[in-house]
């Protein structure tokens, strides 16, 4: 007799409350965002004095400085200072072009878009020089599917592991070369024309490998007017595909770029 009493109060609580509804990356409302039924991930790292900036000659880690305090001033109050270049950051499009948005102008449907990975830990762990190539992109569509249109892609070379030891990030060999994997010149084409990315987004210190002396991945993005996203936090908490990412640059005037929050929104865990 007690058998049916289980079902039953299941069924009536189902009715009650409703089905559990799972819903896929594109059904989840900014609703369910601003209600927590949705999965955000921090992208970013947070900034201070440790953080990896492109190791360039004028250059300088980020410094806080307390200009005011609860003791004296009755308030606690900073100064910051950092390059644009450092943390998690945009690379803006006039960083290698002329005549491009600085990072205040980036339209702000640019920076919402949905997100993919395409991860080649695995090649990058037997080649730190390793390049992304057209190849790898449509064995990764091959699998998962195309990727959409206007996306914005993040390629995860493992180099997240490294973020708190800045010599290996680096990663520079006697002469000062840097060895850090990344987007090739005709990948970063085919994504940016063919599939029309927003955005290229990477794990490491820049959307160019580290032996990159022309930069000629930064020209490709840069020249079609679209970003870069450089130290992307934690891309090993994301699948394939199956989410939207969140762009928040701070919005310098003339800038070439600046730290920003990034997120990457999916569906909760059940
Ligand atoms: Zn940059």
């Amino acid at each position: 007799m007690n058998s049916f009493r289980v079902p039953l109060c299941f069924a009536a609580a189902v009715l009650l409350a409703g089905p559990v509804a799972v819903r896929g990356a594109d059904e989840i409302t900014l609703a369910d965002v601003a209600a927590g039924r949705a999965e955000i991930v921090d992208l970013a790292y947070p900034l201070d004095e440790k953080a990896n900036f492109w190791p360039g000659d004028d250059y300088e880690p980020f410094t806080l400085k307390t200009i005011a305090t609860l003791e004296k001033n009755g308030v606690l109050s900073k100064a910051m200072s950092f390059p644009e270049h450092i943390g998690t950051h945009v690379d803006a499009p006039n960083h290698f072009e002329p005549d491009r948005p600085d990072v205040s102008e980036i339209p702000a449907e640019q920076l919402f878009a949905p997100g993919v990975v395409i991860d080649v830990t695995m090649r990058a762990e037997v080649d730190a020089d390793y390049g992304l190539s057209v190849a790898d992109v449509k064995a990764w569509e091959a699998k998962h599917g195309r990727i959409p249109d206007h996306a914005v892609v993040l390629l995860r070379t493992g180099w997240g592991r490294f973020w708190s030891n800045p010599v290996r990030f680096r990663n520079a060999d006697a002469r000062g070369t840097l060895h850090f994997p990344s987007y090739v010149e005709e990948s970063a084409r085919f994504l940016v024309e063919q599939r029309k990315a927003k955005g290229l987004g990477v794990d490491n210190l820049s959307i160019d490998r580290g032996i990159s002396k022309d930069f000629a991945v930064h020209h490709v993005v840069n020249g079609a007017r679209r970003y870069g996203i450089e130290n992307v936090a934690h891309l090993e908490k994301l699948p394939p595909r199956g989410f939207h990412v969140w762009v928040a640059p701070i919005k310098v005037r003339k800038g070439t770029g600046g730290p920003a929050r990034v997120f990457a929104i999916l569906p909760k865990k059940e």
